[in-house]
């Protein structure tokens, strides 16, 4: 049988992430441009990844996709000509999709376009403006309060024009064509939490997946938020049929408690098993109902497209006070917070490739498991006493009703001794399995 995912993590997963989000943390991300295809291409060196274009002007249901933003430099001079807020020292000091603008103004005028977080003075916060053609800067509450009356040159050198919005795709063949989706945002400049732990994770979780064949072929999403999201549903209608499970991967990097945002139906198979998995690992966890906010599980889990897409996150978007801010640095994350996160993604889907469903064919009482010699080799599972319990458990509920994720909720022990089980008793002969991909394995 195929090798589980959680038993090939390397080692040094933690530190392997943090590199990553190391390397991806300068480039200048919005919905399009250069820090997009910068980012694409340095995921493209961890994981097998297409990059795609959509030219500006598509129409991708009720949107369209917007001109193509890049910017060179901006700031802002006091008279004296000092560069009192500079874009080369933090990317959150232009408002995303800032038009260009060269100008001078008394500070009255300027204020106008700046924004800060008054509770938090020392912060600059996170500001976009795609849809409406403005232009600002972001800057701390104190250096704002430090500003004296006077005139300010501003110079925004960005370009607004046609182009493309590029997504990534890592697309790696099973043995069916049934797909499960992973997705993570790639529009957020700087931010490390909510943006490049996802990527990390989703770009490492290629990497893994890419090497050995599974059940499920895995597709991996690299989009701009929203209308990313947005942009592939309607460019794969064709595909969305094969969407048998998903998951958005987002703000895995920080130490909260790992947090499963369940699917709009709340009641599909990746709702059971990330709800299984959470509370098997132990610790501090949480399971949230379905709402229409928050990351692409909201395009996914839209009416007309109804993908069984949750979100796998620790905690939640806006449930901590850097998000959003220049806090939301790399020293918000740590390896250990990323590589449990990791853990977990691998334990969903090791869960999700194996469960299925078997029949008993020898239901007329318990069968002589000694006569099979199921009493013996017990190896590979976690103890003897689990091993024996585990066999008569999966007889016992193999009626065709229950998969295995079922019999090990209802029994108490790990899925993987109910794995075990259930293929030594097939082997035997006393089960037979009723989800085609169980006899692949076999
Ligand atoms: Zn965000």
């Amino acid at each position: 049988m195929t090798a589980t995912l959680a038993g090939r993590i390397p080692p040094d997963i933690g530190d392997q992430l943090l590199g990553l989000v190391r390397t991806l943390l300068p480039f200048n991300r919005s919905i399009t441009g250069q820090g997009v295809r910068d980012t694409l291409a340095a995921i493209g060196d961890v994981a097998p990844l297409e990059v795609h274009a959509i030219p500006t002007g598509t129409q991708v249901f009720d949107w369209t996709i917007p001109k193509e933003w890049n910017l060179k430099e901006a700031y802002i001079e006091d008279s004296r000509g000092n560069r009192i807020v500079d874009s080369r020292n933090s990317n959150l000091h232009v408002v995303g999709y800032s038009v260009p603008i060269d100008a001078r103004m008394p500070l009255a005028e300027l204020k106008r376009h700046l924004h800060t977080l008054p509770d938090q003075p020392d912060w600059i916060p996170y500001r976009t403006s795609y849809y409406k053609e403005t232009w600002g800067f972001c800057l701390s509450h104190r250096q704002l309060e430090g500003l004296t009356d006077g005139e300010y040159h501003v110079r925004i050198d960005a370009s607004l024009e046609p182009g493309v919005l590029n997504y990534g795709e890592a697309v790696i063949p099973g043995r069916s064509t049934d797909e499960f989706l992973l997705s993570a945002h790639v529009c957020h400049p700087t931010l490390c939490n909510d943006n490049l732990s996802g990527i990390a994770i989703a770009a490492w979780i290629a990497r893994l997946l890419a090497q050995q064949r599974r059940r499920y072929t895995y597709r991996v999403l690299f989009i701009p938020g929203t209308i990313g999201a947005i942009a592939w549903l309607a460019t794969h209608r064709e595909t969305l049929g094969r969407v048998k499970h998903g998951l958005v991967l987002a703000l895995l990097g920080r130490s909260a408690p790992l947090t499963y945002k369940k699917t709009r139906n709340g009641t599909a198979e990746i709702d059971a098993v990330a709800a299984h998995v959470l509370r098997r690992r132990g610790g501090s966890h949480e399971i949230l109902e379905f709402s229409p906010w928050g990351y692409d599980e909201r395009q996914f889990n839209s009416p007309g497209i109804a993908l069984d897409v949750g979100r796998l996150s620790r905690g939640s978007e806006g449930g901590y006070p850097e998000y959003h801010t220049s806090a939301d640095n790399f020293d918000l994350l740590n390896a250990a917070a990323l590589g449990e996160s990791f853990a977990a993604l691998c334990e969903i889907i090791d869960v999700v490739e194996r469960n299925g469903r078997y029949r008993n064919l020898r239901g007329y009482g318990e069968p002589q498991l000694g006569k099979y010699g199921l009493y013996e080799n017990l190896g590979g599972a976690s103890s003897v006493t689990a091993a024996r319990l585990a066999l008569l458990w999966v007889l016992n509920q193999s009626d065709g009703s229950h998969s295995l994720l079922d019999i090990a909720e209802r029994s108490g022990l790990l899925f993987d001794d109910i794995v075990f089980a259930a293929e030594r008793l097939h082997a035997a002969g006393l089960l037979e399995p009723l989800d085609s991909h169980l006899h692949e394995e076999a």
